[in-house]
């Protein structure tokens, strides 16, 4: 069976000191769950973040990633940078970056694309709004976000991991339930399926309001394999108790 996997996603949060403060904390209460634990860090800090973590289980994560590989793209980042800093993951695709820098499902795609190309593991966002589950199209929306990835990557998507975050739980405080995200993980699950003779090692992360209270139930359902978990990933005792939660 897969290990469950756990990620922060830290957004545009931190600054040196409290970085260091957070990952020692964080290292040192780290409890012995046979989970995978990864922190995806704003990239200004990957490199102090590379100390802090070596020789511990936390794994890197960046939080974009460009789909070129190199070149006049300025303000980007490739994938063989990331590399260089010990970067496992990349999030691609979170709604925040879909919504505020108009990033389509086939830029997604294409990041996913190269990301697997350079040896980073994308961890696929997909999701719904508020508004699109109100108007009965939650799986329509999300198996066309994962769809246009598994078309442009082909035999490789069981390479990703993907991330079901409805957009209206995301920093609200509001949590799909246990029952509603296991209902999407399950079409997702399916498609991935259909696609991959090898689905069942992908994982399927909830993300949205995850915290220490919700997380145990939310990681029982058989369909999720983890968490993006963002403002409780900040507190070092939170993350530490969905960590926990992953018995
Ligand atoms: C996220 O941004 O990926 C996220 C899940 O945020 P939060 O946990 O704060 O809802």
């Amino acid at each position: 069976m897969k290990k469950k996997l756990i990620a922060g996603n830290w957004k545009m949060n931190g600054s040196l000191a409290a970085n260091e403060a957070l990952v020692k904390a964080l290292l040192a209460g780290l409890p012995a769950q046979p989970c995978e634990v990864a922190l995806c860090v704003p990239a200004l800090y990957l490199a102090q973040l590379q100390t802090l973590v070596a020789g511990s289980r936390i794994e890197l994560g960046a939080q974009d990633i460009s789909m070129h590989e190199s070149g006049a793209y300025t303000g980007e980042l490739s994938g063989a940078m990331f590399k260089e800093f010990g970067v496992r993951y990349a999030i691609v695709g979170h709604s925040e970056r879909r919504q505020y820098h108009g990033e389509t499902d086939q830029l997604v795609a294409a990041k996913a694309k190269t990301a697997l190309a350079s040896g980073v593991t994308p961890i696929v966002c997909v999701g719904e709004t508020l508004a699109e589950r109100e108007a009965g199209k939650t799986e329509e929306v999300v198996k066309r976000q994962l769809a246009a990835v598994i078309h442009e990557n082909g035999h490789c998507i069981s390479e990703i991991v993907v991330a079901y975050e409805p957009v209206w739980a995301i920093g609200t405080g509001k949590t799909a339930s246990p029952e509603q995200a296991q209902q999407v993980h399950g079409v997702l699950r399916a498609q991935l399926k259909a696609a991959s003779a090898q689905a069942d090692r992908i994982h399927i992360l909830y993300g949205g309001s995850m915290n220490a209270a919700n997380a145990a139930q939310l990681l029982g359902q058989p369909d999720i394999d983890g968490g993006l978990v963002g403002g409780a990933s900040l507190k070092a005792p939170d993350f530490l108790s969905i960590i926990a939660a992953t018995t």
